[in-house]
């Protein structure tokens, strides 16, 4: 009888800013070939090498946010071979980065030079993916795009049902980076779509999560299901802070002064304002939501 098939995961280390140990790349090898997230257009030269002399049959984006997929296009220009999956709403973005290479400069400027240069990606090349749809990588591993809205509106998980895989990109937050955040960055971090969508990846049941910052963890089902408390603790304590200090800068400042952010690099420093400004942007627009009528 023939051996069956087993597929292989590997976690890729892109060193994100430099930083080894904050951003992932996962390389998925069955009778097909798939990385799951690209890391940084700076960090693709690091992705490449450990690619070198392969066949990658698909890249699978779990959003277009440039830590995830700003290296796509150099995968593209090396692969050519490769086909790009992205949700629909991601597709465009690709074809044209540039919106996303300026929404970055104005989010953070200190941060964008370290993202570096994505290459636009030829339309041919890429592959919207609707929710449920499944991408067979051999007899026995397949992935099923899991639409995961909250971190952004175009996230998408991918969930390896053989083996129990669910590859998060950022919808359940940071991983061991060092502090385990909750990822609000801009431009709009939804918190019920966000709590909704850890409800659909419970009923997965995954064995584990591969998370894009960073590795993988086997404490499936307890991360998940701590991870709507800790986003309401995480944006509580924003909204708190903003009653009491003068303008949003002060906020930042004053949680960056937590004893338990004390050994962010700079770049870890950065990226944590960037969690609080887009914070602030979600507690903005929260507020300003209607207010549905009680029942009478
Ligand atoms: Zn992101």
């Amino acid at each position: 009888m023939a051996q069956a098939t087993r597929s292989s995961l590997t976690v890729l280390d892109t060193a994100q800013f430099g930083e080894r140990g904050t951003g992932c790349a996962y390389l998925l090898r069955s009778e097909k070939t798939a990385v799951i997230d690209t890391g940084t257009a700076a960090s693709a030269p690091r992705l490449l090498e450990a690619l070198r002399g392969m066949v990658i049959d698909y890249a699978f984006l779990t959003h277009v946010h440039l830590d995830h997929a700003g290296g796509a296009g150099h995968l593209v220009a090396a692969h050519p071979e490769t086909t790009v999956v992205v949700h629909p709403r991601g597709l465009p973005h690709l074809a044209d980065p540039e919106r996303l290479i300026s929404g970055m400069r104005t989010a953070s400027p200190d941060l964008a030079p370290l993202y570096g240069e994505p290459r636009p990606i030829d339309r041919q090349r890429l592959a919207a993916c609707a929710d449920g749809d499944v991408f067979p990588l051999g007899r026995e591993c397949r992935l099923v795009a899991v639409e995961t809205p909250g971190h952004a509106p175009h996230h998408v998980s991918y969930f390896e049902p053989e083996t129990g895989v669910l590859f998060v990109g950022d919808a359940v937050g940071h991983h061991r980076t060092p502090v385990d955040l909750p990822l609000t960055v801009p431009p709009r971090f939804d918190r019920e779509a966000a709590r909704r969508s850890i409800r659909r990846m419970l009923d997965l049941h995954p064995t584990a999560l591969a998370f894009a910052h960073f590795g993988l963890a086997d404490r499936a089902k307890g991360l998940l299901e701590s991870y709507p408390d800790r986003v309401d603790e995480w944006l509580a304590r924003v909204a708190g802070l903003r009653e009491g200090l003068p303008d949003d800068e002060a906020v930042a400042d004053t949680i960056l002064a937590d004893s338990r952010f004390s050994t962010l690099s700079d770049v870890g420093k950065n990226a944590l304002r960037l969690c609080v400004c887009g914070a602030i942007l979600t507690l903005d627009a929260e507020n300003s939501r209607p207010q549905t009528e009680p029942p009478s």
